[in-house]
Parts: structure tokens; C-alpha cells; sequence
């Protein structure tokens, strides 16, 4: 038997008044599967998990929680724990007091007492013997976690992180993520997909670093191996661009594609763009270029230091079509 989605949301619209928060958003997660929202500031993300809390309530569309509609369904009778990005403690309870909070509509899992399941997640969370604390005298990292504490304590079914700035992490950490940009949702997918294969634009650019180029298709022909290969007229040169998976491409069409900084690299012979180096970030083990090419800027990452005039260059094969 195939269960429910742990989340499931169907066509979910939330506007104020001036605003449309979220629009028609669609997606649904899997028991045990860790999901992000990420996108840029104001798309949306906090308000959907205000609207899978129960804080506020969808104008349109429908939630489910585990099969369960949950449009008549309460915050505290959803088992949805929330960490929001302002901790939200309270200033006048100990951090015990605080985790003890999380228990304040259900008994504790298993078959402890509310005492020791406060001072379990503590230990948990590494702030092992801290409940008589206020939570003035926290580090931000520490208030964050007694947060993550007194959601957790209920043992809730799903529980809402929002809190995920470092895009590099949440990459990592996650089974999916969803690029929300204007209240929608642009791609869905594992971090593995969405890096390399970026369907529109806006995710080519927001998702790591990148050098997103159009020009315009002056021939198509095949390459030796057999790949279907566009001429791509950027102004100052000529570029080549694989476009095996993308049948539609044409002469006379407007091509845009991404390259990955990793890509553009100094020894390669196909697609040669010279370039002029300006600054270099130094990030430990490679470090990001900001080349000049034509007024334009492109980046690209290395492991050997570059100055001076540069030409860089890339394989047909690494370009990625997003339009
Ligand atoms: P950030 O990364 O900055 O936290 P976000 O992606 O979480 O941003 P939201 O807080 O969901 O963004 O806001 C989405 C949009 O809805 C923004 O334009 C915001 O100004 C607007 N908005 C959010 N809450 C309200 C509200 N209560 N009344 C009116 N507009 C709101």
C-alpha cells in the first residue's frame, strides 16, 4: 500500500490585501524526506510554513497532512513543530520553562514525564543542564536550539525549519528542494538535478554561481560523436552549444544557456572567450574570478591563481539551455 504524502499542498493561493504572497502552489513531501523552500527574500517561503502551521489559512487550494485535510484543523492539533527565524522564546520563561512549552497541548512520546523529556532534548540539542537559563543569557545559536527543543518535544510529525540561508548547506542537507521566486514554485527536484539542469533562468541564476548567455543561433549542425550542436552568435564571438535534449532549438532563434564557473576553464581550446581578470575571492580551497569579458561580467572558479588578460574557455557539452 502506497501512504499519504507526509505535506501535500494543492493549488494553495494565500493574498493580503496588495499582496499575493503565494500562488497556486503544488507540491507534496514524502515521511522522512527532507524538503527546502529556498528563493530570495519576500518569495514566499515563511508563508507557507505559516499556512502548513495553521497560522494562517490558504485563500485558495487545500493542505493535507497525512491524507487529512487541515483547513478546520487548529496550530496545536496539526503535530506540526516550527522553528522560526526569531527563535520566538519567551523573554519571561527559563529555557527549561520554554521546551516545557512544547508540551503544553500533548503529553510527551513514550513513556517519560514531561521533566525528563525537557532535559532529554536539551542533551539533545547540546544544552545539556541548562533549564534554569533565561534565554537573555543565550548565543543566538543556542536560542535557536532551545526553539528546535520545544518544537520537537511534542514529537511532532513534521516539523518547519525556517531557517536555511546558507544555500551551499541546504544543498547538502537536503533529500529535495523547491525554488520559489514571486510566490511560485519554478523546479522542483533533488539538489543533484537542479544544480546541473536548472529549467528556467531564474533557477540557472539563483542556484550557486553562474554565467547565463543568449545570442542568437546562426547554424545547426553535429558534432563529431553524433551530438546536435548550435552556433551561437554571443556579438563579440561565436560560441558552440550542445542541444541534445533540447529538440526545439533552431536557426535564427534566440538561445539562452548557463555555463557553471567550474566550467570556464584556462586550458580549454572550444568556445574561447578572452578576458580580462578583476577581483578574486579567496574561498579556501578554490577561489571565485570575476572576469571582464566585453563589459560583461562572467565568473569562474579555480585551484591557480589569474591575472591579467585571461582566456577562458568552455565545452559545448557544459552549456546548460534554460530559454
Ligand atoms: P524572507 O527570506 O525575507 O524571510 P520569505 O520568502 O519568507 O522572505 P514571506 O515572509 O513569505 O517571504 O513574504 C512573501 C510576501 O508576502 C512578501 O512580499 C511579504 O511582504 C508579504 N507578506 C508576508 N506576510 C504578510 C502580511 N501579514 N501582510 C501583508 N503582506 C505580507
Amino acid at each position: 500500500m502506497v501512504s499519504d504524502p507526509a505535506v501535500e499542498l494543492d493549488g494553495v493561493t494565500k493574498r493580503y490585501e496588495t499582496t499575493t504572497a503565494v500562488a497556486d502552489l503544488s507540491f507534496a513531501v514524502s515521511e522522512g524526506e527532507f524538503f527546502t523552500l529556498v528563493g530570495p527574500s519576500g518569495c514566499g517561503k515563511t508563508t507557507t510554513l505559516r499556512l502548513l502551521g495553521g497560522f494562517e489559512s490558504p485563500t485558495a487550494g487545500s493542505i493535507r497532512l497525512h491524507g487529512v485535510d487541515v483547513a478546520d484543523v487548529p496550530p496545536e492539533d496539526r503535530h506540526v513543530g516550527v522553528v522560526f527565524q526569531n527563535y520566538a522564546l519567551f523573554p519571561h520563561m527559563t529555557v527549561g520553562e520554554n521546551v516545557a512549552y512544547g508540551l503544553k497541548f500533548s503529553s510527551p512520546p513514550g513513556d517519560v514525564t514531561g521533566e525528563e523529556r525537557v532535559a532529554d532534548l536539551l542533551e539533545l540539542v547540546d544544552l545539556g543542564g541548562m533549564e534554569e537559563r533565561n534565554p537573555r543569557e543565550l548565543s543566538g545559536g543556542q536560542k535557536q536550539r532551545v526553539a528546535m527543543a520545544r518544537a520537537l518535544a511534542p514529537g511532532p510529525d513534521v516539523l518547519l525549519l525556517d531557517e536555511t540561508h546558507d544555500q551551499e548547506e541546504a544543498l547538502a542537507i537536503s533529500d529535495r528542494v523547491a525554488v520559489m521566486h514571486d510566490g511560485r514554485i519554478d523546479q522542483v527536484g533533488t539538489p543533484r538535478d537542479v544544480y546541473p539542469r536548472p529549467e528556467t533562468r531564474f533557477v540557472a541564476e539563483f542556484v550557486g554561481d553562474n554565467n547565463v548567455l543568449s545570442g542568437t543561433v546562426t547554424a545547426m549542425r553535429t558534432d563529431g560523436g553524433g551530438g546536435r550542436v548550435a552556433d551561437v552568435d554571443l556579438g563579440p564571438t561565436t560560441v558552440a552549444v550542445r542541444v541534445d535534449g533540447n529538440p526545439a532549438v533552431s536557426t535564427g532563434e534566440t538561445l539562452v544557456f548557463c555555463v557553471r564557473p567550474e566550467h570556464l576553464t584556462v586550458d580549454g581550446t572550444t568556445n574561447q572567450l578572452v578576458t580580462t581578470v578583476g577581483s578574486v575571492e579567496f574561498l579556501g580551497g578554490t577561489t571565485r574570478v570575476h572576469l571582464d569579458w566585453n563589459g560583461r561580467e562572467l565568473l569562474a572558479r579555480t585551484r591557480t591563481a589569474l591575472d591579467g588578460t585571461v582566456t577562458v574557455g568552455f565545452d559545448p557539452a557544459d552549456a546548460h539551455v534554460v530559454g
